[in-house]
């Protein structure tokens, strides 16, 4: 069963700066980690590759430094990776992210089951996954909780709803989205460490990718953040001082002034 696993890097942080001219993150300096939720799509791929053979090739688009998180893909269970990294893929919407997912995973070819977390910690969108499902027209389930089983060119999983579960069938190739009640991720080997350090990653361009040039990065995007911002606080908290009775007489005349009360 030939598997892929779509991971991104985020900061490791909720603690950014956004550059008022661009509205987008000012990322120097930030630890960066592999999005919580993708860590448990890796897991889950790297456990149906234990269960029914075959191989685990995880992709991230994104710049230079996501190496990194490839790298530490490969010390938890993965067999490959692949950055995909060109200038031209800078800005993208998830509609150009999408895009430019699907084209890499057209490349890889011959693959069963895509997996990508059900959102990032930094997008937050939640759109990534289904659209590249559209994109590269295969079946898709979010919110998968379980993977029952995969048979006969059928994956049967849990999806996870408001008071329960559904169970879904779905023909392969497809792509599934996951969340974290589905397992618990383990910590890379010493083995996976070593072949994590040696392995090597090759990165492919717009060119390899053969993409279309309308629709990557910023020219590839429908959509522009026209403003991002932290909200103002407008109120102020106050102390009560005093003995419980005398803070209750005090409230209670602060809420009469205010005509609260
Ligand atoms: C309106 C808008 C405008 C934007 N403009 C810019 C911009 O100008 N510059 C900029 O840097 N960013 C921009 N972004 C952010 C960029 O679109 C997102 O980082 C990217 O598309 C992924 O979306 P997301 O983080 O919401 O992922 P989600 O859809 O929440 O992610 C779902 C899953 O998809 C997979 N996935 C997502 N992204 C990747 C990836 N890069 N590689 C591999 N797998 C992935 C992961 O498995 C992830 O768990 C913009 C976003 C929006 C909504």
């Amino acid at each position: 069963m030939n598997i892929i696993v779509c991971l991104k890097q985020v900061p490791g942080t909720t603690k950014v700066n956004i550059n008022p001219e661009t509205n987008t993150l000012m990322r120097q300096g930030i630890e960066n980690i592999i999005n919580p939720f993708d860590a448990y799509a890796l897991e889950e791929g790297v456990r149906l590759k234990e269960r029914y053979g075959g191989k685990v090739t995880v992709i991230s688009m994104g710049p230079p430094q996501a190496e990194a998180a490839l790298r530490e893909a490969i010390s938890l269970g993965a067999d490959e990776a692949i950055l995909i990294g060109d200038r031209a893929f800078a800005g993208a919407d998830t509609l150009a992210t999408s895009y430019t997912l699907s084209r890499a995973i057209k490349k890889i070819k011959d693959f069963d089951l895509v997996i990508c977390g059900r959102q990032t910690i930094d997008g937050d969108t939640a759109q990534v996954g289904p659209e590249t499902a559209e994109m590269l027209r295969i079946a898709f389930v979010s919110y998968v909780s379980k993977v029952e089983e995969v048979k006969e060119g059928l994956i049967q999983v849990h999806r996870l709803i408001e008071e329960g579960h559904e169970t879904i069938e779905a023909t392969l190739p497809a792509l599934i989205t996951v969340v974290k009640e589905i397992n618990v991720p383990r910590l890379p080997s010493l083995r996976g460490k070593a072949k994590a350090k040696s392995a090597v990653i090759p990165t492919w361009t717009a060119q390899e990718l053969e993409t279309d040039p309308a629709r990557v990065g910023l020219t590839g995007s429908p959509t522009r953040v026209v403003k991002i911002f932290s909200p103002q606080r407008t109120r102020t908290g106050e102390v009560l001082q005093g003995s419980p009775e005398e803070q209750i007489d005090s409230l209670i005349k602060k809420l009469r002034g205010s005509q609260l009360i």
